[in-house]
């Protein structure tokens, strides 16, 4: 296990992150936050999956006025995303959201922050500050020249830091920062960067990182970097699709890191011409099946089940025989292993009910 970054420790509702916390994962709606029932029903299913801490995006009043409604039939924390209206921030807090996320820079006058500070510190609500380098370009950038790696990383944490002083001003600390670029390397230079800088937990994101594949693909590249530095306190996967993926590919980047425990870990191959069973139709229907039992047992750092499904004699009793159980395929069976040992045979349609079933016992 690698080193991490111990940044400060803040409390999110009934969930406290930062100070070497686990790392926890994030997700955010994409229901219209006012539809009060869609949106707690998406909620439920990132519950479900083992989402952490949920964000919904804030655009009017209507919405705003949603979210005690919504905070009322969750059970994870809240985040309003609230942009330039403080307004709608400060009926955020008084609805009982656990967390906001604004820009104080973009509030308006510095009575309008304050106004926002003083409820947030009131009602013990942390404020994260996320810079996007999108939104950045019309103000930073300047030239083609310019817009290097390391160049752009250094505004986003300029900008960062901008946000950050105005809060520290208040005396207001209880602070989370993103930095999210849609580039790999200016995300992890800008995360870098800013953390030799101040020790706020970081909420990390690629963001705008596209569909289900590219955005899984660019996510692990970037989140996984950021994380074996030791960085990240919350991280959301960022894609083009339902968010129940977002939680669930949020939790093999941290799984992979031996960060996090989704319970179970399967190890498959990836089938070759000696490969007598439909292995690839098993797995699927195995992990399908694996997403209700794994959502149970989320927490934290507690050692998986390891599932060895090999195609053949070749490498699968190696593979099976250093797992907890596993099944290797033969010709028209599969030999069974527990703990190493050789249990009987197992007829392929038989391989996914035998696999869970074990692991419901455990
Ligand atoms: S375990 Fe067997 S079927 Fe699977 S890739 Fe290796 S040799 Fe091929």
């Amino acid at each position: 296990m690698f080193h991490r970054s111990k940044t400060r420790t803040i409390r999110i509702g009934n969930l406290t992150i930062g100070g070497g916390k686990p790392v926890a994962v994030q997700s955010m709606t994409n229901t219209p936050t006012r539809d009060v029932r869609a949106t707690v029903r998406q909620i439920r299913q990132l519950e479900d999956a083992g989402c952490e801490i949920v964000r919904v995006g804030v655009p009017d009043m209507e919405s705003a006025r949603a979210l005690g409604k919504i905070k009322n039939k969750i059970s994870i924390p809240l985040v309003a995303d609230i942009h330039f209206d403080h307004r709608l921030a400060l009926e955020a807090i008084s609805q009982g959201v656990d967390k906001l996320r604004i820009n104080p820079g973009n509030i308006g006058s510095r009575d309008r922050v304050e106004q926002v500070v003083v409820a947030a510190k009131k009602a013990k609500v942390p404020i994260r500050i996320g810079v996007n380098a999108g939104s950045l370009a019309a103000v930073h950038t300047r030239s083609s020249a310019e817009d290097s790696v390391a160049f752009r990383a250094k505004k986003l944490v300029a900008s960062a830091l901008e946000h950050i002083a105005i809060l520290e001003s208040f005396s207001f600390f209880d602070i989370i920062v993103s930095l999210k670029a849609s580039d790999v390397a200016t995300t992890v230079a800008a995360y870098r960067l800013l953390s030799a800088k101040k020790n706020y937990p970081l909420h990390l994101g690629i963001t705008e990182a596209g569909s289900l594949m590219r955005g899984t693909v660019k996510s692990s590249v970037g989140l996984g970097i950021l994380l074996f530095d030791g960085l990240g306190d919350t991280i959301r996967v960022s894609l083009t699709a339902d968010p129940v993926e977002e939680v669930k590919v949020a939790y093999q980047i941290l799984q992979s890191l031996g960060l996090r425990s989704t319970g179970v870990e399967v190890i498959s191959c990836p089938t070759c011409s000696r490969c007598e069973v439909d292995l690839i139709g098993i797995v699927n229907e195995l992990e399908g099946q694996l997403v209700r039992i794994n959502r149970k047992t989320t927490a934290l750092s507690s050692r998986p089940v390891k599932i060895a499904v090999m195609g053949c004699a070749v490498n699968g009793p190696g593979e099976a025989k250093e797992a907890d159980i596993g099944i290797a395929g033969a010709k028209k069976t599969g030999i069974l292993f527990k703990k190493g040992v050789a249990a009987g045979t197992v007829p392929p349609d038989q391989w996914v009910s035998t696999l869970i079933n074990f692991i419901k016992k455990k």
